[in-house]
């Protein structure tokens, strides 16, 4: 069972520890070993080498704490499937002295906690390891794997719990930490992380890194493959594989107007540099925020511009969740909630209102596909209970849209230029701590609610965090496009011709195409889908989002013409949003069941371990 012992609380308020200010107990978290009451980690410095014949990170990491308890001799860290083998200890920048280690059995949520004792007066930790080739957190893709078929590449993925399973430290997002990073490659490999680089050093094999702001854990980030660099602004760039980056700095080059319409919105980009890195399309995610540059999927490189609200998604985080983090998992929807909503206001300032409010509608749409598939039912509110759970497993769409509901209504019943005001110093009086919904609440009071009394009630902002469905007094987002696009369905539906049905969609947005196949109904005959497919070419689509509703709409009616195209489309891709709603309506029938089976079993190698793991759920 997992713990995070609050070890003695009123000798840390009388002044044990650091000598100025009073310390701040640190959350429990009962996803983490950690005892961050007795240590808490201030900076880490990493010197790892990737192999990528034996698929491990190997080296040293050591830790450097605020020794908040100053007669505790053990540290507990997290690990999973880690292999240690030496454990050090110092006072200070004194010399390091060999120190006791053991490793508890490991748990499947969890992994093991490792003890190392520390004697009297020492606050750093140096430890030897290596990583399992199974690493949770790693995915290493061989060279088919990539675009340019040539190298293997390696990448990270930290968020929730996994940075335990590539370096063993306090995982959990109540504590930050800064850091410097030595990374070793081969030499016809380039390393990036999330953190200030050194340039020039490509070809080297040798990559240093600094990342002077205090982060949390699951933030801690690496790819190391053939990778390039094109800059879009002096502040902003592209990362990718030397096929790719052109598309992506294409796609992707209205970043800068973006960080500009957010700063003005929320105050000043912290962060120096906003790079994105475009990883293979296993990447289990649409991106990931990995401070100073995001980690994203190819898939959103749709040639419009149409899926970039995802650059949006993971700029927005640079305030909501790398400034000010979710203190504990239970509250993720202070991440994303907020950083939906930021999301479609920065989509709103770049493309306009009607955008926004089509993308919107489509957060409110997966937002009820998402909850229809939830047993858990805590988990279909903004306080899921994850007591005992990976975090990972009650990952869905609700902390986004519902969270992101949340903040409309808020915006609708205050306004918004006093919302504005409101969220804009939320993010400056936090920056750079770790909040939670409690925290959020108190600050809504005294901010908001208290100064316009009785526009919001202690009653309605209750059931928003524990509603499991979306209040009735929510403020829906609505569009008339969409609107219009429902009308064409219908007359088509109801036996109009396909010639008018095409000449209305000819202006239509890869937005509208998604509301019109997501919602045609279920029923369609196989001479309707033949119809549809024959004029529009849905089953060809180079749109991965409208391709996804294509194929959904295929089970549905069983239009089995679609099923080749769809089996390589879930070979190719293993971002788990496009992939598990498939396999999950497939394997709502037996037939259906046994060939995601078989797609799964030709896929799998490919997948990212949490892609792997969601999709096994559903095909087991
Ligand atoms: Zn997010």
């Amino acid at each position: 069972m997992a713990y995070a012992p609050l070890l003695a609380v009123a000798s840390l308020l009388t002044g044990c520890g650091s000598k100025d200010t009073p310390m701040i107990p640190i959350p429990a978290d009962s996803s983490s070993y950690a005892n961050v009451n007795a240590f808490a980690t201030m900076h880490m410095v990493l010197d790892l080498t990737a192999d990528f014949d034996l698929k491990t990170l190997a080296g040293t990491v050591e830790l450097q704490f605020e020794r908040r308890d100053p007669n505790a001799t053990a540290l507990v860290l997290d690990s999973r499937d880690l292999a240690i083998t030496n454990a050090e200890a110092a006072v200070g920048t004194g010399a390091w002295i060999p120190t006791a280690f053991r490793l508890d059995a490991p748990t499947p949520a969890f992994g093991s906690a490792l003890r190392i004792t520390m004697p009297p007066g020492t606050d750093r930790a140096r430890i030897t390891y290596s990583s399992s080739p199974a690493a949770k957190g790693l995915q290493w893709l061989t060279p088919a794997q990539t675009a340019g078929r040539v190298h293997p590449f390696l990448f990270t993925q930290a968020q929730a719990i996994q940075a335990r399973s590539f370096i063993p430290l306090q995982d959990l997002p109540g504590v930050r930490l800064t850091y410097d990073a030595t990374i070793r490659t081969p030499k016809e490999l380039v390393a990036v992380m999330a953190a200030e680089m050194t340039p020039g050093t490509a070809g080297s094999g040798v990559f240093t890194f600094r990342m002077p702001q205090p982060i949390p854990s699951y933030l801690i980030a690496l790819a190391v493959g053939d990778l390039t660099f094109k800059a879009m602004s002096p502040r902003t760039g592209i990362w990718a594989e030397p096929s790719v980056v052109e598309a992506a700095a294409r796609e992707f080059e209205d970043t800068e107007q973006m960080v500009a319409a957010t700063e003005k919105l929320y105050g000043p980009y912290r962060w120096g540099r906003y790079d994105l890195l475009v990883l293979p399309p296993s990447f289990p995610f649409g991106g990931m925020e990995n401070p100073r540059l995001t980690f994203a999927t190819p898939t959103v490189i749709a040639g419009d511009k149409s899926l970039v609200s995802l650059v949006a998604h993971e700029l927005a985080h640079s305030w909501s969740g790398n400034l000010v983090t979710n203190a504990t998992w239970p509250d993720f929807w202070l991440n994303e909630g907020f950083t939906t909503y930021l999301e479609r206001r920065i989509i709103e300032a770049l493309y306009g209102k009607a955008r926004a409010d089509m993308e919107a509608m489509i957060g409110v749409a997966d937002l009820a596909d998402s909850r229809s598939t939830i047993t858990v039912p805590r988990d279909k509110t903004l306080l899921p209970d994850m007591t005992g759970r990976d975090p990972d497993e009650a990952y869905s769409s609700v902390a986004y849209e519902q969270g992101a509901l949340f903040l409309r209504f808020l915006e609708d019943k205050f306004g918004r230029q006093e919302f504005d005001t409101f969220l804009r110093k939320w993010f400056d009086t936090h920056a750079f701590e770790s909040a939670t919904t409690e925290d959020f609440l108190t600050f809504l009071k005294t901010e908001l609610m208290a100064r316009k009394p009785g526009v919001v009630t202690d009653a309605q902002v209750q059931e928003w965090l524990q509603a499991e469905g979306v209040p009735a007094f929510a403020v829906l987002p609505t569009s008339d496009a969409f609107t219009r696009v429902e009308r064409a369905r219908d007359a088509w539906v109801g036996g109009g011709p396909m010639t008018t049905l095409a000449s209305t969609a000819r202006v239509w947005s890869a937005h509208e195409w998604i509301h019109f196949v997501d919602a045609l109904p279920r029923t369609l005959t196989q001479a309707q889908m033949r119809a549809l497919d024959g004029q529009f070419r849905f089953t060809q689509s180079g749109n991965a989002e409208i391709a996804h509703v294509w194929f959904r709409l295929a089970i549905a009616t069983r239009y089995t013409q679609a099923y080749a195209a769809m089996e390589d489309y879930m070979v190719r891709i293993g971002r788990r949003k496009l992939i598990l709603p498939l396999y999950r309506d497939l394997a709502a029938t037996p037939d259906g069941k046994a060939l995601a089976v078989r797609i799964f079993a030709k896929a799998r190698e490919g997948y990212h371990p949490m892609a792997r793991a969601s999709v096994e759920q559903v095909v087991k």
